[in-house]
Formats: C-alpha cells, structure tokens, sequence
C-alpha cells in the first residue's frame, strides 16, 4: 500500500490540538518531516519540552489519529525540541523522545505546503499591531502610529489584514478602490501621505465577507506580494484580533521586524494569559511594548483628567511581563469622532496633543526597530 497522500496523514494531525497554544498542530507548524514508505508513516512534531507530561499524550494522540488513516499500519512520531540547529542551550537537548539517527527536515508543513518566507526587499522593516480582542483600539492605533511614523520623510505603508472586519478605508476616509500596475500588481491608495492597502478595498463594502482558513491565509499572501508597494521604510500591519489562521500566516511568511500589542487597562492584567504575547515571542518576533488605549479620560469641559482604571497599573504590567511599556492614549471623543469619520488625529492635528501622543510612542517603534535590525535574529 503505497498510495498515501500527505493531504490525508495532514488532515488527521489537523484533529490534534496543542494544548499551549490551542491550536491544532498542522495549522501550528509543528509538523515536520513528514515520510510515507509503503505503509509505515514518520514524522516528528516540534515542541517546547517545557510542556513536560502533555507532550507525550499529543504524541500518541497523532500516532493514534494517523493510524486511522486508511493503508497505514505503523506510525512513528518523535517530538523534537530544537528550533534552531545552531548552538541551542545545553537543557534544550532534552528530548523526551530524541529523534532517531534519521535527521528529519526541520522545515514545518502545513496544507500550503509552502512555507518560505515571502521576500520583501523594497520593505525596510513590517511591524504587526496586534490586540487579545476586538474593540480595544487596535486599528485606530495602528493608523495613528503609521501616520506619526511617517515623519521626516519617511515612507509608510499601511495593510489591514482583519480581513474579517477591515476598517482600514473607514478610518482612513479612503473611498476609491485601488488600481491596478502594469504588471498586474495592486497599486496601494495614498491617503493622508501614506500607502494603504486594505482587503476592504478589494471587496464591496455590503459584502459580507465570509473566508475559511486557506482562503483567508490566501488572500493575505496575496496582499503582501501582489501590491506595488515601492521603497517604503515601514510597513504597518493591522492584524485581527487574537491570533488565528492569518497570525501564523504572516508570522511563518513573512520576516516581521517587530510587535505593538493594544490593550485597554481592563484587559491588560489578562493580555500573558492571551496568545498573542507568546505567539510572538515563539517565533522570536521582538514585541516592542504594549500601547495602553483608552487609558485615562481628559473631560472636554473641564480638560480635568480621571484615571478611571488608576494610575501605572499598564507600566507594572508591562514590566511584568517583560515588554516595554509604550504610552498611554487616552479615551477621548475626539479621537473616536476623527477615527470613525476617516480624518485621523494625527494627519488632521498634527500639532495637536494626540498628535504628541502618538508621535512620541512612534519615536520609540523606530528605537526598537533600529534594535531589531541590529540584532541578530538567534540573539534576540
Ligand atoms: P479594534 O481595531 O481593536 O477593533 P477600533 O480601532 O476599531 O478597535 O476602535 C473601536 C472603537 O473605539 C472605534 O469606534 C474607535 O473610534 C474607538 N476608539 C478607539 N480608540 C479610542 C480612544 N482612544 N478614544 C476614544 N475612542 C476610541
């Protein structure tokens, strides 16, 4: 029996969930080296051997679903802890099953089969703005920040990949739809000084747009080769909320420079308990700090400010959990109005106080990035 697809043995892996991530393990990355012979099927799952006990019932768990693989009769699994094959720490050799003398690829596959990174050139740096959940600002931010960092001369892009919600023509006030290059290319919408492109733009406002997981991964692909982007200093990514197909998409595709994470004050004590932290830190992403949005309120009449949620509880929490602390934006109308009504605060005001607000935790994105590029990706 011979005629295994890999198709089949990645549909049965995809029923097994990574209990850290709650991801399935396909859709995680974390099968490599996948070897159908004749009946007897190999692979390996990459895993963190932090995770201690639970490693070996997921190892089981997908011998046993691929063993249910019609023309299978002897699976072996080995998890395998090393990320990197250069010099890792002694501990890391650890394997509570080593890999045999087999060496497998180390390469994750997926169902896309293909993993590269997709190559960038003309992008100086991509840096993902990131939320546990939806509603705490993420977009306005990622828009104010793209605006504020494109001073000086500096040449942004901007591309909202909530392609289940974009806001991005909203808030932008962009109503045209994009054009499209000689060679076939999408040619981004300048507004306000920088380059958006936004799947917002591609669908018709009214349509519902109802994606499953390959086309969603599909289309972002899309968006980040097919666009004539030009020379740009940055690009900003507006991801969806929480982490999710598109999440492993880009972190797997794409070489991101860094990660601005949103929260509101409610939802900041929770954000370690999110995935989006770790997600990132997983995959050796550098997370530049954490925006507070919706942090204090300034009253209109009496410019009187009120910690509602208290006082430097977000920089505790930050320094709890290791990542910068990158300011505070307060809840204001004026924000909300110029967001929601595509005029943003810092193109409309630029030398307003938000327009401060934001320039000034724009000024620490490009420290990081300076970082970032300085250091070497195994250092980080
Ligand atoms: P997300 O991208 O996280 O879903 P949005 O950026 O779409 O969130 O913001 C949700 C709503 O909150 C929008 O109406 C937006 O105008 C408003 N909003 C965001 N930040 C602020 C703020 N600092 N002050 C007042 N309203 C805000």
């Amino acid at each position: 029996m011979t005629d295994i697809a890999e198709t089949q043995i990645l549909d049965a892996l995809a029923s097994v969930i990574d209990s850290a991530s709650g991801i399935d393990i396909v859709g995680a990355g974390m099968v490599s080296g996948l070897r159908v012979e004749g009946g007897h099927v190999t692979f390996s799952i990459e895993v963190d051997p932090a995770q201690g006990a639970a490693l070996e019932t997921m190892r089981q768990a997908a011998e046993s679903a691929v063993r249910q693989v019609k023309g299978v009769d002897k699976v072996t699994a080995v998890l395998t802890a090393e990320r990197k094959p250069a010099a890792p720490a002694p501990h890391a050799h650890a394997h509570p099953h080593p890999p045999q003398s087999n060496p497998m690829p180390r390469q994750p596959i997926g169902r896309h089969a293909n993993n590269r990174k997709i190559e960038l050139p003309e992008i100086k740096a991509i840096v993902a703005v990131a939320s546990g959940k939806g509603g705490v600002g993420k977009s306005t931010t990622a828009v104010n920040l793209a605006l504020a960092m494109a001073k000086d001369g500096k040449r942004i892009g901007l591309l909202d990949a909530d392609i289940y919600g974009p806001s991005l023509p909203r808030m932008m006030g962009i109503k045209t739809k994009p054009t499209q290059s000689e060679d076939g290319k999408i040619n981004p919408i300048e507004a306000w000084g920088i380059k958006c492109v936004s799947m917002g733009m591609l669908v018709a406002e009214e349509t519902p747009v109802i994606w499953r997981g390959p086309m969603a991964t599909g289309a972002l692909e899309q968006l980040m080769t097919d666009v004539a982007w030009g020379e740009l200093d940055a690009l900003v990514i507006d991801l969806p909320p929480g982490t999710g197909d598109i999440h492993l998409t880009l972190v797997q595709r794409v070489s991101l420079t860094g990660a601005v994470i949103v929260s509101t004050p409610q939802d900041i004590a929770l954000l370690d308990a999110r995935k989006g932290l770790n997600m990132f830190k997983k995959v050796e992403v550098p997370v530049f700090g954490i925006v507070e949005n919706m942090s204090y309120f300034i009253a209109p009449d009496t410019g009187k400010r009120y910690d509602i949620f208290g006082h430097g509880g977000a920089e505790r929490e930050a320094e709890r959990l290791g990542v910068p602390f990158l300011g505070g934006v307060p809840l204001d109308m004026t924000i909300r109005e110029t967001s929601d009504d595509g005029r943003p605060i810092v193109a409309t005001d630029p030398q307003g106080v938000y327009a401060q607000t934001y320039g000034a935790i724009a000024e620490k994105v490009w420290q990081a990035i300076k970082i970032a590029q300085a250091t070497p990706k195994a250092a980080q």
